[in-house]
């Protein structure tokens, strides 16, 4: 028998049509810079979505053209990520907090064509306007200043579109989207994203289970929308038909919590570094903001610890640990309880929670070490692998394929993990953060959320340090809560109490503050440039 359906292709089109006619009065919420909020319907959106398309149509976009935004979130966003693709173009979404230099390898080696830039990250874009070689610049004025010299406007590019123009047909398998990784290791490299694949992640990520998104939520992208296509909610959030609340350049606690109030947010999505600040905030003044009820928040980019979900608990805000990757598009897992686990004690249910969770539908997930694959036995540990149709096959014109994908088409994820027996998996290390003592591997990301637990800490970073006898041996980074006290010893004491004694740190090092990387990350690096040598006689460190 063959089948009978029709080959219908899944391109962003089918959204944005949606999001104009089903959708048209749902909202999208921007704070703008002087704090003020800009409100207006999916319809509108539709309209300027569309404009937008048909201006960089005839403008001279060509189908796989890439379009750069250098922009907070924010609704002219939103409005590129849909009007971008649907031109038949590619979004190019730029990480501003990289350094100049490489925003300027990144830009040139994609080939930006055109450049979308926020006015007030107009100082920044001037520091790498002279290494790029845009036809075309286009400045939204956010600020109310005007679009200055040198500089086209946004809004007159909008006013030469049409949006009642036809949008070009896309193959769901062209170009929508590329990002770049950070490059923690060599040049970054470019991820590029199919419609089907960012079609398929959205459905995946509408359903119930992980998130549930629909047009009873709020969702507040926190995560910046150039870090993993916004993990996928400006899509999402749309195709779901929520509000859309863009927090703009205002990230601190108290605005994200205000902004929450005062819209209603039900859900909303960011780094642990993020959601550290607001529990803190929460903790410092339970009574200040008025939140929903149903209000729920995915955590992940790197580990959330067991302290942050218990300490969100307490404040009737249910924490999602979620983990993906550039490369992913980026979700992957998210740690939610199956229906047979609702009776669990309370610990036990924590300790799941605060895994990295169980594979969404379509990520097919497996663990291998030198022996071969691992089982799901919750203690073995080996390197996270996945595959799927939202997982990359390769690099944007990358001469370097080096070992990232296995012979046999498995992404290598650079993640160490295990897998217990109920799928859970759980993130011990980045293969290039292990801490390998005599042989055997212990996890810093262990270690440290053990750390994080401790009433006085606020961060830990725990990394590898060499040493003479077993080459090397964990390390302690530690920043305090203000005003908090706590020693050594009393650190040591707390992690005995759950740990071999191998495991334990050799040393504690107090700081103010531990280095990030440009999605707030530890960068750990830094800290092991710094530190490493700190337990080998002789070498300093510090
Ligand atoms: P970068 O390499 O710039 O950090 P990504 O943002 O794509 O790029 O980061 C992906 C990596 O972040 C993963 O491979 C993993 O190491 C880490 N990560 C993401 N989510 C989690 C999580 N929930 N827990 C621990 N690590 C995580």
């Amino acid at each position: 028998m063959r089948a009978t359906m029709m080959d219908y292709p899944l391109t962003l089109t089918h959204y944005l049509e949606r999001a104009g006619t089903l959708l048209r009065d749902s909202e999208i919420v921007t704070r703008l810079p002087d704090k003020s909020l800009h409100r207006y319907l999916y319809g509108d959106f539709h309209r300027r979505a569309r404009r937008l398309a048909s201006a960089l149509a005839r403008a001279g976009l060509k189908r796989g053209d890439p379009v750069a935004t250098m922009m907070w979130n924010n609704y002219p966003h939103e409005e590129c990520y849909f009007g971008v693709p649907c031109a038949g173009g590619v979004l190019h979404t730029l990480n501003f907090r990289l350094h100049p230099n490489d925003i300027a390898y990144i830009a040139n080696h994609a080939g930006d064509r055109f450049v979308i830039v926020d006015d007030v990250l107009l100082p920044l874009f001037e520091k790498v306007r002279p290494e790029i070689a845009p036809e075309r610049v286009f400045v939204v004025a956010l600020s109310g200043a005007p679009v200055p010299e040198g500089y086209e406007s946004y809004e007159d590019l909008l006013a030469t579109g049409d949006p009642d123009d036809d949008l070009p047909t896309p193959d769901e398998r062209d170009a929508c989207g590329v990002c770049y990784t950070s490059g923690t290791t060599g040049r970054p490299k470019g991820v590029v994203y199919s419609h089907r694949a960012i079609v398929l992640h959205t459905m995946a990520m509408c359903m119930t289970e992980p998130f549930g998104m629909s047009q009873h939520d709020s969702v507040m992208p926190v995560v910046p929308m150039f870090h993993a296509n916004g993990w996928g909610l400006p899509f999402a959030a749309a195709a779901a038909g929520a509000r859309i609340v863009l927090p703009g350049p205002h990230l601190d606690p108290v605005s994200l919590l205000d902004l929450c109030e005062a819209v209603q947010v039900t859900f909303a999505a960011g780094v642990p570094t993020i959601w550290n600040g607001i529990l803190q905030a929460l903790d410092a003044e339970p009574e200040r903001w008025s939140l929903d009820l149903r209000f729920r928040t995915a955590v992940g980019g790197s580990a959330a610890s067991e302290a942050m979900i218990r300490g969100f608990d307490r404040h009737g805000i249910r924490t999602i640990h979620a983990w993906g990757m550039t490369e992913m598009t980026p979700l992957g897992t998210a740690a939610l309880l199956k229906a047979t686990m609702q009776g669990l004690d309370e610990d036990a249910a924590y300790g799941y929670r605060a895994k990295q969770g169980t594979a969404l539908p379509f990520v097919d997930m497996r663990l291998m070490n030198d022996a071969g694959i691992v089982p799901w036995d919750g203690e073995t540990m080996g390197e996270v692998q996945v595959r799927g149709p939202w997982i990359a096959a390769a690099y944007h014109d990358s001469g370097e394929l080096g070992d990232k994908w296995t012979d046999d088409g498995w992404l290598r994820t650079g993640d160490v993990a295990t897998i217990d027996a109920e799928g859970y998996m759980k993130i011990t290390d980045r293969t290039k953060d292990l801490i390998k003592s005599g042989g055997e591997w212990i996890s810093s990301v262990d270690l440290e959320n053990a750390l994080m637990g401790h009433p006085s800490v606020s961060e830990a970073a725990v990394i590898a340090a060499r040493h003479e006898k077993w080459d090397e041996r964990p390390l302690a980074v530690i920043v305090l809560k203000d005003g908090a006290e706590a020693d050594a010893d009393a650190l040591q004491s707390h992690l005995a109490a759950g740990f071999a004694k191998w495991w334990l740190p050799d040393d504690y090092v107090f700081v103010d503050e531990i280095p990030r990387t440009s999605t707030g990350k530890f960068l750990k690096s830094a800290l092991r440039e710094r530190f490493e040598g700190l337990l080998v006689e002789g070498s300093g460190g510090g």
